[in-house]
């Protein structure tokens, strides 16, 4: 243990970073955008303000082959350094550090030119990559010194090499993509050539003060990655070769582990950041799944490692630093690690944004909105997330807002997915909500059943509807059996299933019903228990293997569980992309049969009666779950429309049930509030 903190400033040789707190690197989609830099100045600004020690900037290529895709950012002409200007003064200007990610994403690239240490091909691209010539390794050092010199113009305090996750100076380093017979293959000490004489190389055209972060891949998680004893030998060249600070990097993009996802445990990969910190003089960052200061705190005290990296926290709130300090912890709008508006943009190749914060990354849109300046009492039916969101926001622009629920808790549906094991975090946004209604005194009303002639005989000036919505029950013969269960009543604990179950719809809510039955009572969520977690996903703490990966432990779920679909799709087919498979892999490890194409016969008590390809059979279970999605409830809203001579909205899953989903209708809630 140390006297040391999360704000204990941390003394480098040649810089003070003012606390332990790091915003990870993240890829906005600003980068490639028109005015983007301008855009970008005002994200970073905003988190720069909120207290954050240094920002690591999303990866910038140094050549065109590093890049992500063929239009991805990249730093390679002097007339490039104008616009990060703006960014690294807007920073400066807050008091803040910023340093730009050097990123070759190597085989990972999304185009033809795609280079790597060998000719190989990743699973993750449609394309093959070239073995970089002799010629070629010393063009991409140039390259990458070129790109930190020009970084180094253009303001920035230091870069960041990116050295992990699968990425081009990675698939030197490790033997599964690494098969050359040149000096830069083969042994440790020729794999590890090419990153050390970047940093080398950049070291000494950059000058001592120029600040250098090296992310170096700890735990490759995946077949023929890189060894303890390699990996420990790296991180000390690391240091010899002139790097200020080891950031740590978990898992190659190829990886079949999850590594950030909701379901990966808070602190899950501390321990590996601690392992190398005893064999390094240097400070070192940990980073992945940390998402609160109290983590924060105890991981500096207990000198697990020296500043902690957060990414997606910084999107869901730009003050978590400033807030942590003066210990307003219940007010920090917690990452729930969802993926949704963030990696899952970026995939979709949409904007970044946060579910639980859609003003992240579109900042200046919301500032260029201009009020209407009349201040308005505003009533709130439903304090689900959009009802929430409205209120909370509307509120914050100054308008009288009176919330109503007719549960006595507030919450929505989000009561529902906290239920579920993985899904804790959106505990996190509960307190979050409730915390905003305290702190800007909201009129809440719970326990409030709201009826048309309440609005009629009322002074509100305009009526929100955010009713939310029912189940959806289909029409199947039987449908009404004892055995039949909501999902609702079921993962609400209002009725129990038996030991052998069927769930009739494989959407969301299926995959996340089945998660739910498929664990065991008395058991303790894989999520909630780090070794269980690694466990389960075959990662090796005890590094005995080549990439720290090892068969997994799996504990089978004591029900037998059938979930089925009527589309002949496979199912999952619409989850997250980032996030999709984590839920299809774990579900198949515990044993869930998986039905498509199936016809609903009927209901009895002998079970459930399907066909599938024309083929009759009984699934003998004991409950069937409904899942078949929701109706919107928006009768009030339709009467409201009609019979009062005021404005009604309707917002979230009573406007559209296909997307209850939460980012659309805290969005949707936001965007109102400015609107109004
Ligand atoms: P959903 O994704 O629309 O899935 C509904 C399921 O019910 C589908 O599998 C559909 O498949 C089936 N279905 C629809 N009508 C039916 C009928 N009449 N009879 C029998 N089956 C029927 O809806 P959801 O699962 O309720 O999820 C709602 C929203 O929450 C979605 O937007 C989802 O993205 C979000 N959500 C996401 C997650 C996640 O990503 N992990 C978790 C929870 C919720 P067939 O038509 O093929 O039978
Ligand atoms: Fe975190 Fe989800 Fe927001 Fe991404 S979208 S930053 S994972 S809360």
């Amino acid at each position: 243990m140390t006297e040391e903190n999360l704000f204990t400033p941390l003394v480098l040789k040649h810089h003070t970073i003012k606390n332990r707190i790091l915003m990870g690197s993240m890829h906005t989609g600003l980068e490639e955008e028109k005015n983007g830099f301008k855009k970008l100045a005002k994200f970073y600004s905003l988190r720069a303000k909120g207290g954050v020690a240094i920002i690591v900037t999303g990866g910038i290529a140094p050549n065109f082959a590093g890049r992500a895709s063929p239009f991805a950012a990249q730093l390679s002409f002097p007339w490039q350094v104008a616009k990060h200007k703006i960014v690294t003064d807007a920073v400066h200007k807050e008091g803040g550090k910023i340093c730009m990610q050097i990123l070759h994403t190597g085989r990972y690239a999304y185009h033809p030119l795609a280079v790597s240490a060998s000719n190989t091909k990743s699973p993750i691209s449609p394309f093959k990559a070239r073995a970089l010539s002799k010629f070629g390794i010393k063009k991409t050092i140039y390259d990458f010194v070129n790109s930190a010199r020009l970084a180094q113009k253009a303001g920035y305090d230091g870069i960041e090499i990116m050295g992990s996750e699968g990425y081009l100076l990675n698939q030197f380093l490790a033997p599964k993509t690494n098969k050359r017979t040149d000096q830069y293959g083969g042994s440790l000490e020729n794999r590890m050539r090419l990153p050390l004489e970047i940093l080398r190389k950049t070291r000494n055209t950059l000058g001592e003060k120029f600040l250098i972060i090296f992310r170096v891949s700890m735990l490759d998680l995946v077949e023929n990655g890189m060894t303890l004893d390699e990996v420990i030998t790296f991180s000390k060249e690391v240091e010899k070769a002139g790097a200020d600070i080891i950031n740590t990097g978990i898992g190659w993009h190829e990886a079949r582990v999850p590594t950030i996802a909701t379901m990966v445990p808070r602190k899950a990969f501390t321990w590996i950041s601690k392992r190398i910190k005893q064999e390094i003089n240097i400070p070192i960052i940990t980073t992945n799944r940390i998402n609160n200061a109290e983590d924060g705190n105890l991981i500096i005290k207990n000198t697990e490692a020296d500043m902690i990296s957060m990414a997606r926290p910084f999107l869901a709130d730009p003050e978590i630093v400033m807030k942590a300090q003066q210990n307003r912890m219940n007010e920090i709008n917690t990452c729930i690690a969802c993926n949704q508006a963030c990696l899952d943009h970026i995939f979709a190749h949409k904007l970044t944004s946060c579910l639980v914060n859609p003003k992240a990354c579109h900042e200046t849109e919301f500032e260029e909105i201009k009020s209407s300046g009349t201040k308005k009492k505003l009533a709130v039916i439903g304090a689900g997330p959009a009802g929430l969101s409205f209120a909370i926001e509307a509120k914050r622009l100054g308008h009288e807002v009176v919330l109503f629920e007719k549960e006595s808790h507030i919450g929505g549906q989000f009561n529902i997915a906290k239920e579920i094991p993985g899904k804790e975090e959106f505990r996190e946004t509960i307190r979050y909500f409730e915390e905003q209604i305290n702190v800007l005194k909201i009129d809440l009303r719970l326990n409030t059943n709201i009826s048309l002639d309440n609005l009629k005989n009322s002074d509100f000036d305009e009526f929100i509807f955010s009713t939310g919505v029912t189940p959806r029950v289909p029409i199947i013969n039987g449908i009404h059996h004892p055995m039949v269960i909501s999902y609702p009543d079921l993962l609400l604990g209002k009725k129990t299933a038996g030991k052998k179950v069927a769930i009739i719809g494989a959407g969301g809510i299926g995959f996340d019903t089945a998660e739910f039955l498929a664990h065991n009572p008395n058991s303790v969520s894989s999520s909630l228990d780090i070794e269980k977690f690694l466990a389960e996903w075959g990662i090796d703490s005890t590094y005995q293997n080549r990439g720290a990966i090892c068969e997994k432990t799996i504990e089978r779920s004591e029900r037998e569980i059938y979930l089925l679909q009527r589309k002949e799709t496979k199912l999952g087919a619409r989850l997250g992309k980032t996030t999709g498979w984590i839920h299809r892999q774990s579900l198949k490890d515990k044993g869930i049969h998986m039905i498509a194409g199936a016809e609903y016969i009927s209901i009895s008590d002998k079970g459930l009666e399907i066909s599938i390809n024309n083929e009759v059979k009984i699934l003998d279970v004991e409950n069937v779950i409904i899942c078949a999605g929701q109706n919107s409830k928006k009768e009030l809203y339709l009467a409201a429309k009609e019979k009062l001579k005021k404005p009604c909205h309707i917002i979230g899953g009573a406007d559209l049930a296909m997307e209850i989903d939460a980012k659309r209708a805290i969005n949707q809630g936001v965007r109102l509030a400015y609107q109004i």
